[in-house]
């Protein structure tokens, strides 16, 4: 088994967490119809729509 030669110091190691670190969760995307944050491969919950069609009622018009 291949050992690492050296400690990883703690700039280095916290340095490479950091850069890592999630802004937003994953799978979260642009709806293309009302531009809001939805799950992706999930139905908008602010308009109702996924794939182009409307999937569920939505109270506005
Ligand atoms: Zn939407």
């Amino acid at each position: 088994m291949a050992v690492p030669k050296r400690k990883t110091s703690k700039a280095r190691r916290d340095k490479r967490r950091n850069s890592h670190w999630k802004l937003s969760l994953p799978g979260m995307a642009k709806c293309p119809k009302c531009g809001e944050m939805k799950l992706s491969h999930r139905m908008c919950k602010a308009c109702g729509y996924y794939n182009g069609r409307e999937v569920v009622k939505t109270q506005e018009a």
